[in-house]
């Protein structure tokens, strides 16, 4: 363990002395911490995080038994100590209970606020006092933020392992971002449904990482984002992308876009700027958010109100395949859905997707909104799709991601990171 955790380690008993003459043995150590708060905290005023936290605290006091510990030992981490442990099945669902508090959005001022939080989980241990308890629940936290948060995680001795990997990673991630050749970026095309002929090109991150080989988004984004990483890298795809929107002018260029990004209050004017100077118009992008992305609510309409005015388009992707909540498409401009690929793989399968593809392809166009279906892998997906009125296609039959030609003469990354 690094030496600053050990210095938070003393504070943290020292918060916890007043329950120190109790016996914490056959206690469990529930330690949560509030996902990305530093950025969230940006836009609370005074006196906002404290009530906030004070809401978060009444509603898991309400979830765990009146003996228990409950303590805030952070800005944004708290200590939970049940006491009189007797199943993990029942610690299970008390972590369920747990993430689902915050659920329901938290009022705050006239409008409500959405958190996520992470838990990590120290089952009791009869070899061991409250320090080295709290050492294993602060470990699994530490892996579940490291790999998106919005969870709970078991610490095993195992996850002692995944930390020091991941901590690697994200050291290594910050180097290469130093690095000309190791973080690309591949294109994958996407059709039109009527004639297959290519209108656009998502851009898909990859890291060609010097002994791991080629690693996809999911090796490496969920450790960026906790990191922080996320802005330069995200940085990087846009101008990578607006240069190949200069050499393509006819076709469109996709850009994902991760929900930390959007907090930052000067990302819509950035990505404007970032375009424009690669000779380009916001009109020639697509930036591709996800119902995560949705769920801060206030903040995410701001930014993609922002985005529309400067001439972005927004496409709402991954659809259906999480919480699905059809008031964000009442709530949200937006102009295109991407139908989640479960559904379109699901058409080699059974008759009930095609009916839910159809669906879904009806709902967007009700709502004058284009529709991609994505993940076509294939003959019979495309014959399938063929005869809906879905509006453009993705997926490997139709073209595999790959580098664009011209990225020999790419930019170096230090110079377009600048
Ligand atoms: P996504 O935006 O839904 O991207 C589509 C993913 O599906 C890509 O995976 C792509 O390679 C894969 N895919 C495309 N066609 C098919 C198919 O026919 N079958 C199957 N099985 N998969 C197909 P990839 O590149 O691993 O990216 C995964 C996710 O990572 C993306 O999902 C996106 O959410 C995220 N991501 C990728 N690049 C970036 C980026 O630059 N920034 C951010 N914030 N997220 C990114
Ligand atoms: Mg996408
Ligand atoms: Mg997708």
């Amino acid at each position: 363990m690094p030496a600053q955790m050990d210095y938070e380690m003393e504070a943290l008993l020292d918060g916890l002395q007043e329950f120190g003459a109790k016996d914490f043995a056959n206690s469990a150590i529930l330690f949560m911490d509030v996902d990305h708060f530093r950025q969230l905290s940006m836009s609370l005023v005074t006196g906002e995080a404290e009530e906030l936290f004070r809401q978060l605290i009444a509603r898991i006091r309400q979830e765990v038994r009146h003996d228990d510990v409950v303590k805030q030992v952070g800005r944004d981490s708290f200590v939970v100590i049940q006491r009189n442990f007797h199943s993990k099945d029942a610690l299970f669902d008390m972590c369920l209970r747990l993430l689902r508090t915050a659920h329901e959005p938290f009022k705050i001022r006239s409008y409500p606020i959405l958190i996520r939080f992470s838990i990590g989980v120290a089952a009791p241990d009869a070899s061991l006092g409250l320090e080295a308890l709290l050492r294993r629940a602060q470990i699994a936290l530490q892996v579940q933020k490291n790999a998106g948060g919005a969870g709970f995680r078991f610490y095993t001795p195992l996850l002692e392992n995944d930390l020091a990997r991941q901590n690697t990673i994200i050291g290594e991630l910050a180097a290469a971002l130093e690095d000309d050749e190791q973080i690309v970026v591949h294109y994958q095309p996407l059709v039109t449904r009527e004639g297959l002929s290519v209108v656009g090109r998502e851009a898909l991150i990859r890291w060609q990482h010097p002994s791991a080989g080629l690693l996809s988004p999911a090796d490496f984004l969920p450790a960026a984002e906790g990191a922080g990483l996320i802005h330069p890298l995200g940085q990087y795809v846009l101008q990578h992308a607006a240069r190949l929107g200069r050499r393509c002018p006819n076709e469109y260029v996709a850009v994902n876009i991760s929900p930390l990004q959007c907090r930052s209050v000067s990302f819509a004017e950035q990505a404007e700027a970032t375009v424009k100077r690669a000779g380009c118009v916001p009109e020639q992008f697509e930036l591709e958010v996800t119902e995560h992305f949705l769920l801060d609510e206030e903040q995410a309409l701001a930014t993609i109100l922002d985005l529309r005015c400067r001439g972005f388009h927004i496409v709402l992707d991954d659809f259906g395949a999480g919480y699905c909540n059809l008031a964000y498409l009442r709530r949200f401009p937006i102009d295109k859905l991407k139908i989640d690929r479960q559904f379109i793989h699901g058409l080699d399968r059974d008759e009930r997707s095609f009916e839910i593809v159809k669906a879904l392809i009806d709902l967007g166009h009700a709502l004058n909104l284009r529709v991609t279906a994505e993940g076509v892998e294939t003959q019979r997906q495309l014959d399938l799709l063929q005869d809906t009125e879905c509006d453009e296609l993705q997926g490997f039959l139709l073209g595999r991601p790959s580098p664009a030609a011209e990225d020999s003469q790419a930019e170096p990354l230090r110079r377009t990171l600048a």
